[in-house]
């Protein structure tokens, strides 16, 4: 058992879009009516609509925040604070602006509102680092602790790609150090490792897509989660190490961390194999013992620096950061000593990759992969292409997967295109018995939550049925039992669609579709009807039967070799269309067949099971029938054309 002590911050959060327009509720909230606002040099813009929005409870302006929160400004801010009697600060900016909010607030008591701009973090720890003559030093209280946080993922869009990717490495650099903190709990751990798959997931995603609301969303979400472990457990070697580069050396603060951050790691590793190992999970990583060069390959790839070099970080200063850097004791997993720091610091200097041998690395193969299809014109196709690499890559890397296994991959693929024809869709049945043709209806249906719901299509479908008119019987005499259809074809408000285009398709009473029996003649148990003036269509057919899909295949191999039975509950096929109507495709399952609750292609919905009634005696178009016939009735609601599309 582990044991462990842990203390809740109390603060506010409002996260989502648009929510800067909640910055007044915010301040009455707390029963505050005068109010100094703190922009960010960069964010005038946005200072001016947090002003807008506060009206009479702004009494005053501060614009000039800098990093590292040095006491001359704040002394500055504490005079426009106190002239205008404020009670409260509303900080909208950066970890720098965030700064100067709590070193105002720990010195006056004025609450704090805060709306981030950065991944910092800074928002959520009470804790304060303030610079007087050079020297910066740090200090915790809950009177540092801001009152309340508003998250906009709005007002974060507008951080540029550049910034946006350190920022969000600083994030990750909070999350990572407290799966190894000595004060790790469940409670935080779980929040870094959620922390880490969102600031990951839209680290990925950023360079393609820097204006896409969700990737933004993420990187936001994973910011705060990693800032509260921030305010909640102590950091170790990484976040001693970038204190004292930014400090005595005074390299940016989001930078710094982004290239050190891998190396920390690589320091760390062997001594928190099992956080590295729930590191290398959140980040998508396969291999755990590679999880440093990793990150470090997602930061190349998402454009951000990975040298000290770069950064202006002089070879000459190694010792001397070392030095500084090991002055006073601290925990962290691995002993922290100035060879070990010096040697870190070389490589981190070079940009060397850390734990690397040079050999390739899959997750740098996929990183390269998904960058070639940043100049893809179509978002959405940039989008699906990159995940599906992504997703590739990871599927072989978790499974370890042989040569051999992928050749037998590639084989049964074309063996699957092989046995495609005109009559006959290998891939649709693919798709369809791995549940895929069900979950895109699924996504698709849901959508349309008042019309008929949708089903697979199926791969017996076939372009330009014949025409038939009403009344008429589908089956030509083909045998089974009767089967009368009587549906209704209506809009959303029930209001009848007419001369709507209907196309039919079914089994026979041995389970074949017409295609598959090459000897008869033409097609049989498919057509196209209209609708009449009232929306209804009548014509006769045969009872459909369960039936296995095609076992002679490779699909059918597939089903073979995992143990599945191939049926499918017997059902009759719709396609309906109309102008202004969002086109159905749907199947109508007979209530008490067989293998509803186990069909091939998971297509049954409760909605579709319906009843294909038993009835005996006259039948409504006076047609003669010797015994039992069946009747089905329905009402099918169209749903309206614009849903079609996607937003
Ligand atoms: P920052 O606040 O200095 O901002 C960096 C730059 O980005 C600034 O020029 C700023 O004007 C600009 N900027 C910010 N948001 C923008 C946006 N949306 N669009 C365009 N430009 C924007 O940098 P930071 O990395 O957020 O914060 C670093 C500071 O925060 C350091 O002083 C660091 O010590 C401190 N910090 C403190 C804590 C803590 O818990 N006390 C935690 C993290 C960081």
């Amino acid at each position: 058992m582990t044991s462990f002590a842990y203390t809740v911050h109390p603060a506010r959060i409002v996260f989502g879009t648009g929510t800067l327009e909640n910055v007044r509720d915010e301040v009455q909230r707390l029963g505050r009516t005068r109010v100094l606002v703190l922009a960010s040099p960069g964010l005038a813009a946005a200072g001016d609509r947090v002003e807008k929005v506060l009206g009479p409870l702004a009494v005053a302006r501060f614009d000039g925040a800098a990093m590292h929160t040095p006491v001359e400004v704040t002394e500055v801010a504490l005079g426009v604070l106190r002239e205008h009697e404020a009670d409260c600060v509303v900080a909208i900016g950066g970890g720098s602006t965030t700064g100067l909010a709590k070193a105002l607030a720990v010195r006056t008591g004025v609450d704090q509102v805060v709306l981030p701009s950065t991944y910092a973090g800074s928002e959520v720890t009470p804790v304060l680092g303030e610079t007087e003559n050079g020297t910066k030093t740090t200090r915790s209280s809950p009177d540092i602790l801001p009152e309340t946080v508003i998250y906009d993922v709005e007002l974060s869009a507008g951080l540029p790609v550049a910034l946006a990717v350190t920022s969000a490495v600083n994030a990750l650099a909070h999350a990572v150090e407290a799966l190894y903190s000595p004060d790790a709990n469940p409670v935080v751990d779980g929040m870094a490792l959620d922390a880490i798959t969102r600031l990951a997931a839209g680290l990925r995603r950023l360079p393609a897509d820097p204006h896409d609301p969700e990737v933004r969303a993420d990187l936001l979400r994973g910011a705060w989660l990693a800032g509260t472990c921030l305010g909640a457990v102590g950091m170790g070697l990484h976040h001693k190490l970038c204190h004292t580069l930014g400090g005595g050396f005074d390299l940016p603060h989001a930078q710094t961390h982004t290239v050190v951050l891998p190396y920390a790691m690589a320091y760390n590793g062997a001594a928190a194999p099992e956080a590295m190992r729930r590191i290398a999970e959140a980040l998508g990583v396969g291999d755990a013992d590679d999880v440093a060069g990793a990150l470090q390959d997602l930061v190349r790839a998402a454009g951000g620096p990975v040298s000290l070099g770069e950064l202006g970080f002089p070879e000459a200063a190694v010792d001397r950061a070392a030095e500084l850097a090991t002055q006073a004791p601290y925990p962290n997993p691995a002993p922290v000593t100035r060879d070990g720091i010096a040697a870190l610091l070389r490589a981190a200097w070079a940009g060397e990759r850390p734990g690397g041998t040079g050999t390739v690395r899959p997750a740098r193969i996929t990183e390269q992969v998904v960058k070639t299809f940043a100049g893809a014109a179509d978002p959405r196709l940039r989008r699906l292409i990159s995940d599906l690499v992504v997703r590739l890559h990871a599927f072989a890397v978790d499974n370890d997967l042989t040569q051999d296994e992928w050749q037998q991959g590639i084989d049964f693929l074309t063996r699957t295109g092989q046995t495609c024809s005109d009559t006959r869709q290998e891939f649709v049945l693919l798709s369809d018995t791995l549940g895929l043709s069900s979950v895109v209806d699924v996504l698709t249906n849901s959508r349309t939550p008042d019309s008929t719901p949708s089903a697979v299509l199926g791969p017996f479908y076939v372009e330009g049925p014949p025409e038939l008119e009403q009344g008429s019987d589908m089956a030509r005499g083909l045998a089974g039992t009767p089967l009368h259809v009587d549906v209704l074809v209506t809009d959303t408000a029930d209001v009848p669609v007419a001369d709507a285009i209907v196309d039919v398709w079914q089994s026979n009473e041995d389970g074949f579709y017409d295609v598959q029996l090459p000897d008869l003649d033409g097609p049989v148990l498919r057509g196209r009807l209209r609708t009449d003036g009232e929306g209804r269509l009548r014509f006769w057919s045969i009872l459909p039967s369960e039936y296995p899909i095609p076992t002679d295949g490779p699909v059918g191999a597939m089903l073979g070799a995992v143990g599945r039975h191939p049926y499918r509950a017997p059902h009759l096929h719709f396609m309906i269309a109309a102008p202004g109507r969002r086109r159905l495709i749907t199947q109508l399952f007979v209530r008490g067949g067989l293998y509803l609750d186990s069909d091939a292609v998971f297509g049954v919905k409760d909605d579709l099971v319906v009843d294909f009634e038993t009835r005996t005696g006259p039948t409504p178009d006076g047609r003669v029938i010797e015994g039992e016939w069946r009747r089905l009735g329905f009402t099918f609601r169209l749903a309206p054309d614009a849903l079609e599309h996607r937003p």
